[in-house]
């Protein structure tokens, strides 16, 4: 097998993580003093510079100014950008708007598309994705029970949704909400467009995470729709056909969540060999040399250079014989990467003692907003339940 990579990726993939690394992550600790909202002007010069160098939007179509790269190309620059917590941001690739614009080039109409998909990609506006309810399992979305009931050429739209990453400030809402109740469980509900300036839509808190409630595109909010009326002309795709929709999302989706997972836990690698080479525990003795600090790091290379190979190989699966074919495989990353990135931050962060705890190094932000890698995207358990039952399924 040939892990050569073609000198134009390679080429590309070394100027955004040279990039990164002397331009983004100086501003780091600005982001974990003063907020997200604090750095928006820095952040846009910074984007200004990315379009320069046609390095925009990586992963969407170049009819609409991305770069227009295939899986694994994209899957190279998330590991690149997931360096630091700015980086999908200042290229424009950053969830939930990737999926939203993934959605609305396949299913969205003209309108639509000159309506929001071209200014999204350009990073003119942003927006959010309002499935989870608090009171019904996200787990099992078919139970879920915001309604959009039609009332001529409008939907009426009541209910709660919460964690909707990023809708302090985003111009829209793709909406999933039940349109026929008495349809089979997986017809029930549509995607429907809001713009969050809709009478009857409003952001109720950004959510405190771990005590932060964080802001703007870093925040993740509770909303309520009562009566928020929209055109039908809003519902993306035929009626009932929410959760074939959501699911198409899934496997892209997978790939550029473990790359940027792969990329967090590289960083937290670096700063757990540099933190164990230079911190003495005696006079001349470094914390390296103990062998405990030693396991730690042997284990979180393998286990990374294992997530590694499993996500490109997933990644690979999906352009060859597709994603629905490479399920397994598309479950499985989930759960391991995410395991990974909890093992190699928390290795770091212990090793960083109480240094770790604080906001002095990106170790302990990496910890509160990344422990949900286990729980979004579908918890951990669910993909594991599903993924025994396809190899159990022979010995019925
Ligand atoms: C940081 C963050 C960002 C998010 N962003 C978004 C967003 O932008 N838009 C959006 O719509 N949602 C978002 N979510 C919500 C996320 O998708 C849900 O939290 C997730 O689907 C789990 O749903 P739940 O929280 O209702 O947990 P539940 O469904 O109540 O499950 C709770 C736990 O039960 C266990 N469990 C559940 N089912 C099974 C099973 N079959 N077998 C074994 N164990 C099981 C798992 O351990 C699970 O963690 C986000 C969540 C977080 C934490």
């Amino acid at each position: 097998m040939n892990f050569d990579l073609p000198e134009r990726v390679k080429s590309f993939v070394e100027q955004i993580r040279e990039f990164v690394d002397q331009e983004l992550i100086p501003l780091e600790p600005l982001l974990l003093q003063a907020g997200f909202r604090s750095l928006l002007p820095e952040l846009e010069t910074k984007r200004q510079w990315v379009k320069a160098q046609g390095l925009w939007a990586p992963n969407h179509p170049i009819e609409y100014g991305g770069m227009g790269l295939d899986l694994m190309e994209h899957a190279l620059v998330s590991e690149a950008l997931g360096r630091t917590p700015l980086g999908h941001y200042v290229f424009g690739c950053h969830a939930p708007d990737a999926g939203n614009v993934e959605l609305l080039h396949r299913h969205g109409s003209s309108e639509m598309k000159s309506l929001y998909l071209e200014p999204l990609v350009a990073g003119k506006i942003r927006s959010c994705f309002g499935m989870t309810e608090k009171n019904t399992p996200g787990s099992n979305p078919v139970m879920l029970a915001t309604t959009a009931t039609r009332e001529g050429d409008e939907y009426v739209i009541n209910g709660e949704k919460w964690f909707t990453t990023s809708a302090d400030g985003a111009q829209f809402c793709i909406v999933m909400a039940v349109t026929d109740p008495e349809a089979s469980k997986h017809l029930r509900a549509s995607m429907i467009i809001v713009p969050t300036d809709t009478p009857g839509f409003r952001l109720v808190r950004n959510i405190p995470v771990m005590g932060h409630a964080g802001e703007d595109h870093m925040s993740h909010g509770e909303i309520q729709f009562e009566n928020c009326r929209v055109p039908v002309s809003n519902r993306l795709g035929p009626e009932g056909q929410g959760f074939l929709l959501a699911q198409e999302r899934l496997g892209p989706g997978r790939i550029h969540h473990c790359m940027r997972w792969i990329g967090i836990c590289n960083r937290a690698f670096e700063l757990l060999c540099h933190r164990a080479g230079h911190r003495e525990i005696a006079p001349g003795t470094a914390l390296g040399t103990q062998g405990v600090i030693q396991a730690w790091i042997a284990d979180s290379a393998a286990e990374i250079q294992a997530a590694r190979l499993m996500v490109l190989h997933a990644a690979w699966q999906i352009e060859t014989i597709g994603a629905k074919a490479a399920r397994n495989e598309i479950s499985m990353i989930k759960y391991f990467v995410a395991k990974t990135l909890q093992n190699v931050v928390d290795r770091s962060l212990q090793a960083h003692g109480a240094l770790g705890m604080t906001d002095d190094t990106i170790l302990a932000f990496f910890y509160r907003e990344e422990r949900a890698a286990r729980i979004y995207d579908g918890p951990d358990e669910v993909h594991k339940v599903s993924v025994a039952k396809r190899f159990l399924k022979p010995q019925k």
